[in-house]
């Protein structure tokens, strides 16, 4: 499935609920970096929505786009990397045969080489 960025619902169906409903004990440090943690990365989130959401109408309305060329795109970019998971993975390359490789590999997976580089 598709995962487009202005579906709140699936998003917040995954994370649980907000810092203001939080189970987690308040006297726990760790507690209250992850909260504060959570809350920034909400908020990221959030205005990343904002800014995919205005480009969405602006393509659709002002070039035609279709829901489909999205869905096409995203199905495209996401197996950049060779896994469709649904996430785009930043790509380095191998140092020796400049072999792209995803940004969860510590070594090549064709050479072994260790001396990865951002793609
Ligand atoms: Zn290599």
């Amino acid at each position: 499935m598709i995962f487009f960025p202005w579906d709140i619902e699936d998003l917040d169906a995954g994370v649980g609920p907000g810092p203001s409903a939080s189970p987690l004990p308040r006297a726990d440090p760790r507690t209250q970096t992850l909260e504060l943690e959570l809350r920034r990365l909400r908020a990221r989130v959030e205005s990343l929505m904002l800014a995919n959401v205005a480009m969405w109408e602006l393509l659709s309305a002002k070039a035609g786009f279709k829901i489909e060329h999205l869905a096409a795109k995203m199905e495209e970019i996401d197996l950049r990397d060779g896994t469709k998971d649904g996430k785009i993975t930043p790509a380095q390359t191998c140092g020796k045969r400049g072999r792209r490789l995803s940004a969860r590999h510590r070594r090549c997976l064709y050479c072994g080489d260790p001396n990865l580089k951002p793609a």
